[in-house]
């Protein structure tokens, strides 16, 4: 592709970065220009976002921008941007701003009138989801749970009458609880999880939570998850048939 015809990047913008989900295959070429071409990288955590960069033998600096910091840092990244520097914003993994890093600073520069680009790419929460076989057109991003008991299940009740796919961001330790949890609030709902999406081990569980629990007492399940649970009740022995469907071999 000849470079000179492409858009070249806006001084004073920021843009976020979209970086894999695990296969480093999926990088759009406008994300790798994005980092070649910016002035810093701000990044949830510098030790993986330069990692990355290595990998794809770019020479960048970088500046954190991490939950505990993202206050803070919004208001240097403001500065910066005001002096017209160029900013790409990346998280450790996928989209950022999405269960990561990047609402608050977005917001800064949004209220600050500076201008502020995406740079779509992976999300766990769309890779999912399109491969599910649930609606696609009605969803509801709830990203993680709380971690209390009581707050969860609140949170599960809240949706149980959501008529859209539900979409969750799970820790693989807290996966048997909250299968627990929707057998309580989504008993008749197809449950679909998502594992290891992108890499080698990437497969697909669906069933009702009752099914998913007891397919789980004799496996454990580990690497990173995603747990889609359908708007409208299915037939109890619903995804018998596909109870399990591994892509690749099992781990
Ligand atoms: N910003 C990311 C995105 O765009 O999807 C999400 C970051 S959030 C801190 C991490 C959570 O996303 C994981 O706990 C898991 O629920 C989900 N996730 C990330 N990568 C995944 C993958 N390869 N397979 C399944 N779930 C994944």
């Amino acid at each position: 592709m000849d470079d000179s015809k492409l858009p070249p990047l806006a001084p004073g913008t920021l843009y976020l970065v979209a970086t894999p989900i695990g296969n480093l295959e999926d990088i759009t070429l406008r994300a790798l220009r994005t980092l070649k071409e910016c002035d810093i990288v701000a990044a949830e955590d510098t030790r993986r976002a330069r990692q990355l960069l290595t990998y794809y033998q770019i020479s960048k600096p970088t500046v954190s921008c991490h939950r505990f910091n993202e206050a803070k840092r919004s208001e240097e990244i403001i500065q910066r941007l005001r002096g017209g520097e160029i900013i790409a914003l990346v998280s450790d993994a996928g989209s950022p701003g999405i269960s990561d890093p990047g609402e608050r600073v977005v917001r800064a520069a949004v209220h600050a009138g500076l201008r502020v680009e995406s740079v779509p790419g992976p999300c766990a929460l769309v890779a999912a989801l399109t491969a599910s076989g649930l609606p696609t057109d009605e969803l509801h991003f709830k990203g993680f749970l709380p971690h209390k008991s009581g707050q969860r299940l609140k949170a599960l009740l809240r949706l149980r009458d959501y008529f859209g796919t539900l979409v969750l961001y799970e820790s693989p330790y807290r996966i048997e609880k909250l299968l627990g949890e929707l057998s309580e609030t989504h008993r008749h709902r197809l449950v679909v999880i998502g594992r290891e999406l992108t890499k080698r081990f990437e497969e697909y569980l669906r069933g009702t939570p009752r099914k998913l629990s007891e397919l789980l007492k004799n496996r454990r399940i580990r690497g990173e998850i995603v747990v889609l649970v359908s708007g409208e009740d299915v037939e109890e022995d619903a995804g018998d048939d596909e109870a399990e469907t591994p892509l690749g071999a099992a781990d």
